[in-house]
């Protein structure tokens, strides 16, 4: 077994504090990666906090990883020792099923997906995610990290980058669009980021008056101010696609109302209560729906074209010492716009 040591939430109350636990002896088809840095998600506090009500504990947090290959499984082809790779939400799944084969593994029709933490492989042992020295998993499931992106501002891309990729290329954001981003924080800088590079006209909605000329620096056309009286009112019926990308609970329908007919409003964010929607926001053939991550097929292409296009996240470094502080800044939404932790700052 390969000793590890981490930083794990013993229940939805305690802080992280470390944690020695052990991953799997790499098999035939596995790679084993000594991890460099992890991007924080708000996913990691929802989750550790069982604000979906899923957690498993002892949980060590972290689905946004760029390490180095220790040792390769003696079928494995896509990895050598020493070259860098990444994971990220996802481990494995049944890879059998439509879903699956069609490369959409988060969506595994028999709910086989096995996530990189809070989660149970097939024979039932817990994962343990990226806030830990290790991770061993099939290199099916691992990715490359083009060569010219800094290692460290590319780690948010395996979370923050496809969950925002995904959508905006499946509703087809591009030329001629009008695309609105709700939120610029982890996910929804990328998703402006992305918006852009595809070409769409991109309007940021932001709460916080700090971020306006980071917004326009980011690449949004506009940016709208939600914190102010009669923001929603000249942009009525005008969106193609909006992507929400908010952690807390908010209202949706102002929202709704912006889009043209037969518009789509997707979210991504997953606040811990339920989203309420009035009939009238959508009763003019207007679209509510959602979508998960990225496949892996997918989160490869988004990551080359990152390269292609030289886009990574913007980050702050941090560190263990300073975990607490950096959660409840990502809480308080005072992150620009993404905090990545340095594993060298693990104390064991
Ligand atoms: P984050 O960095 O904390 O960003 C959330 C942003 O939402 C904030 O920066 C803020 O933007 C806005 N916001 C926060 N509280 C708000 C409120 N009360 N009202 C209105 N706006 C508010 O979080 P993240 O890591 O990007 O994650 C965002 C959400 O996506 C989380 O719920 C996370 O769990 C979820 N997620 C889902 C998937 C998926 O597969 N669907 C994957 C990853 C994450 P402004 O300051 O600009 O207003
Ligand atoms: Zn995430
Ligand atoms: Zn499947």
């Amino acid at each position: 077994m390969i000793a590890t040591n981490g930083y794990a939430a013993q229940s939805a109350t305690t802080p992280l504090a470390p944690f020695a636990y052990e991953h799997r002896d790499p098999g035939p088809n596995d790679i084993l990666i000594d991890i460099q840095f992890c991007g924080i998600c708000h996913s990691d506090i929802h989750q550790a906090r069982n604000e979906w009500g899923n957690a498993i504990y002892p949980m060590v947090p972290g689905h946004e990883i760029v390490g180095v290959v220790r040792s390769v499984g003696e079928a494995v082809k896509k990895f050598k020792v020493g070259e860098i790779a990444a994971v990220g939400c996802m481990v494995d799944s049944c890879r059998t099923c439509e879903s699956c084969k069609a490369g959409e593994e988060q969506y595994c029709d028999k709910q086989a997906t096995v996530f990189t933490y809070n989660s149970k492989d097939k024979n039932g042992n817990l994962t343990f995610g990226g806030y830990g020295e290790h991770i061993v998993l099939d290199e099916a499931f691992a990715l490359t990290v083009p060569k010219n992106l800094d290692p460290a501002a590319a780690a948010p891309l395996l979370c923050a980058g496809i969950t925002t990729y995904s959508p905006l290329k499946h509703w087809k954001a591009g030329p001629g669009k009008k695309i609105g981003i709700i939120g610029l924080g982890g996910l929804g800088h990328m998703a402006l980021k992305f918006s852009h590079a595809f070409g769409a006209h991109t309007v940021q909605f932001t709460t916080s008056t700090s971020k306006i000329e980071d917004a326009k620096k980011l690449g949004a056309d506009e940016v709208i101010l939600t914190t102010e009286e009669g923001w929603a009112a000249k942009h009525a019926a005008s969106f193609d696609f909006i992507l929400d990308c908010v952690s807390a609970p908010h209202d949706v329908n102002p929202y709704l109302s912006l889009l043209k007919r037969d518009g789509t409003l997707c979210t991504v964010g997953v606040p811990e209560t339920p989203l309420s929607i009035q009939a009238f926001s959508v009763i003019a053939r207007r679209h509510f729906t959602g979508s998960m991550i990225g496949g892996i097929k997918e989160t490869q292409e988004m990551l080359d074209f990152c390269g292609e296009h030289n886009i990574v996240s913007d980050i702050e470094m941090t560190s263990f010492d300073k975990l607490d502080e950096a959660w409840t800044r990502v809480i308080k939404s005072d992150v620009k716009y993404r905090f990545v932790l340095d594993l060298k700052t693990l104390v064991e």
